[in-house]
């Protein structure tokens, strides 16, 4: 079987060797480019070609105008208008070639430059892994096939994704055919618009009734909603939106969507029937914007179906120009969305949307954002995914893949999601190998064998793999002692197999540096006894991410520098020993639920807990919380400290107070100290320690924290009327 493979493989080759049209020979221009000079994106089209022409063979093409008699060698780049009856669509490309002349033909759109850069690549050999590392072949010829007819045209209309690489290199998203949203979108108005389109900061004091009512009254906010059934916000919202499209003339898309908050949409009586009859709260969403695209018939809205809003309406259906932005984040990502209860929901919600629109987003997530720098092997379920958004009517694809620097394969990553935005059947497993081979190098076979190991562990573990994990969530399962092990040994290998070139080695450097982070967060879950060993990776993960330019530890901007520095800081064990370490604890006023389960413990163990809460963290909701710590005997004290979490993001904010009393026998408290606490709105992730100070020594065997909570969420925060948590993973008594 594999013989005849390879004679039929080489058969073809040699049929196609023998016809090709020429337009370079023996370093020599033998073709020219045909192009409308008047056409500009042909003539963009023209440009890169003749550039990257340059590249490989030093030769620079004629140029001629469409008005030239065509000669043998001519390369015709041109466009045409009429869509239907060309068979091209917006952005696709057609190859056509006889024996003499070859011809790009575009469509709307950057057609003609996206054939150009796929002429590049497959015939030419380019190819573009990430911002500046771009391989070219040194020909002194250059051929192209005779008598053929090829047409591509996207699966998605719109496709997005996340590569650091867009940022400083524009030819990259020419070469992966993405957009960016203030490309389309009027006034770059694409996501969570409704804070800018209505400010709460502006009609929130006069108008209140704009707004969504939350828990008894109405809530102005950056994070709360608007009151949809409120017929003067549809007007003032109708001019601001008319306003932003005079604004910006030649933009036919805007998005009119709901803050980034969770459940805070109005929940008034008159949006509450809406939502009631339609079984959703998209119901009063879908009314707002079916009344807005009748006022602009011309225009096109785009929706968010996020949080609250993902599941669709029963009876109102989207007019055609109503855009539905439809997101899964609440899915896992071990399987794909029909594999497991996370992704059978999403499906239930998409399948609904897909029956009453053809006009779908989706926004889909393909990084851990809260651990960038960590494995998160999820390669084999982004086809699959891709194609169930495909046959569920979805014509616009945002992949957010965080595809920051140093992200878990975030080159590739990048890479293989622009190849399967274009073509959603392309064969993904030779589009990562041949990307390995490329920017790897020798070291290419090793990756590719920690890449399949890994997503085995993962498979087998039968743990998710969620958007929010840390490295400890999965100790046990893809990230266990014996794999830990295995993954060591192969970046040892990989390292070995590419020493001799400084630039691959960095690039093995920059993968490995997830496995590094990985050791470190799980050695901080015990107690850690080779505290030098300890110093020294992580001074290895320090070095190593300045060396490649990695700062980015996740999405609420905390650096690898600051998480190196808060280690030594909290994880390494210091000479200071707190006089409740190992102590009882108990719970006048305790904890809240899933985040109890560790607290008799939790609180004196001396661990500390990570920006995910999944360990050493013990939460209350909404509410006050009273701890009593018992030191077993009467010792002289003369501080309290406790650590706490502050991160928006998960509605975990700090507490209004803390107090701490003493007492001899657990009967007459005195006050030690009360210390008020500074409300906080920074992104960042941030372990918070607050202390309080006796005058002098006191005797103590008892010791009382009480923390007095903020209550509810506050107007600017996403949970805007909802309890806001408050968590602490560890009491200090010194
Ligand atoms: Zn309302």
């Amino acid at each position: 079987m594999r013989t005849i493979l390879i004679l039929v493989i080489s058969f073809c080759f040699t049929t196609a060797a023998l016809a090709q049209i020429s337009i370079v020979r023996n370093g020599k221009a033998t073709g020219r480019i045909v192009v409308n000079q008047s056409h500009t994106t042909d003539l963009k089209a023209a440009n890169i070609l003749n550039s990257l022409i340059k590249k490989i063979t030093g030769v620079t093409l004629p140029v001629v105008s469409v008005n030239t008699k065509i000669e043998r060698g001519d390369l015709i780049l041109e466009s045409q208008s009429a869509l239907k009856e060309s068979g091209i669509e917006e952005d696709g490309f057609r190859f056509t070639s006889n024996d003499s002349t070859f011809v790009i033909t575009g469509s709307k759109g950057s057609g003609s430059v996206y054939g150009v850069v796929t002429m590049l690549e497959d015939y030419f050999g380019v190819h573009y892994y990430a911002a500046n590392s771009c391989t070219f072949p040194h020909l002194k010829e250059l051929n192209l096939p005779m008598n053929i007819s090829r047409t591509e045209n996207p699966s998605f209309r719109f496709r997005q994704t996340q590569a650091y690489s867009l940022a400083t290199d524009t030819l990259y998203k020419i070469w992966h055919r993405l957009k960016e949203p203030r490309e389309i979108f009027a006034g770059n108005y694409w996501v969570h618009t409704f804070d800018r389109i209505m400010p709460s900061g502006k009609y929130g004091k006069t108008h209140p009734e704009y707004f969504s009512f939350i828990n008894g009254k109405r809530r102005p906010g950056a994070a709360s909603q608007w009151c949809l059934t409120n017929p003067e916000v549809f007007e003032l919202v109708s001019a601001k939106v008319d306003s932003i499209f005079r604004a910006n003339p030649g933009r036919h898309i805007i998005s009119v969507s709901q803050n980034d908050g969770n459940s805070t949409n109005c929940s008034c009586e008159k949006c509450k029937t809406i939502d009631e009859k339609e079984g959703s709260p998209s119901g009063s969403i879908i009314y707002f914007l079916n009344k807005l695209a009748a006022r602009f018939p011309d225009k096109e809205f785009s929706t968010l179906a996020y949080l609250y809003s993902v599941a669709p309406p029963k009876k109102i259906k989207p007019l055609p120009n109503v855009n539905i932005m439809l997101c899964d984040i609440d899915c896992y990502r071990e399987v794909s969305l029909t594999e497991n209860a996370s992704g059978k929901s999403f499906m239930k919600n998409m399948e609904g949307w897909a029956k009453i629109s053809n006009n779908i987003f989706v926004w889909d997530y393909g990084i851990n954002f809260d651990n960038y720098v960590c494995p998160f092997p999820n390669f084999h379920i982004l086809q699959t995914n891709m194609k169930l958004f495909k046959k569920n009517n979805v014509n616009m694809h945002f992949s957010q893949i965080g595809g920051s620097k140093g992200g878990d394969f975030s080159e590739l990553r990048s890479y293989v999601v622009a190849k399967l935005l274009w073509n959603v059947n392309c064969n993904v497993d030779s589009v990562i190998q041949s990307f390995l081979t490329g920017y790897y190098g020798k070291a290419a076979p090793v990756i590719y064998q920690y890449m399949k190991i890994q997503q085995g562990a993962l498979l087998g573990s039968n743990i998710p793999l969620w958007i929010y994990d840390t490295p400890i969530t999965h100790k046990n399962g893809m990230l266990n002692p014996q794999l830990m092990r295995r993954y060591r040994e192969l970046f040892d290998n990989a390292e070995e197999a590419v020493k001799a070139d400084s630039i691959l080695l960095k690039r093995v450097w920059q993968e490995r540096l997830s496995i590094q982070y990985a050791e470190l967060e799980i050695a901080r879950t015990s107690a850690i006894e080779n505290a030098d060993q300890i110093r020294k990776e992580l001074s290895l993960f320090r070095n190593r991410a300045h060396i490649l330019g990695v700062t980015s530890l996740n999405e609420r901007n905390n650096t690898i520098e600051a998480y190196c520095d808060l280690y030594l800081e909290r994880n390494i064990p210091s000479a200071k020993s707190s006089l409740a370490h190992q102590a009882k604890v108990n719970f006048p006023l305790p904890p809240d639920k899933p985040y109890d389960k560790i607290a008799d413990k939790a609180l004196t163990d001396g661990l500390l807990g990570g920006a995910t809460f999944n360990e050493s963290w013990v939460g209350w909701s909404g509410k006050d919380g009273e701890v009593i710590i018992d030191l077993g005997e009467v010792k002289e004290i003369e501080s309290v400290q406790a650590d706490f979490l502050h991160k928006l993001g998960s509605w975990i904010l700090l507490p209004k107070s803390m107090s701490c009393y003493a007492s001899t026998d657990n009967l007459t408290y005195s006050l030690i100290g009360k210390k008020e606490i500074a409300e906080d709105r920074s992104v960042e992730v941030k372990y918070v320690n607050i202390g309080v100070k006796a005058n002098e020594k006191i005797k103590a065997r008892y010791i009382k924290v009480h923390v007095e909570t903020i209550g509810l969420c506050p107007s600017w925060h996403y949970g805007v009327g909802y309890p806001a948590w408050f968590f602490m993973d560890e009491i200090w008594v010194y």
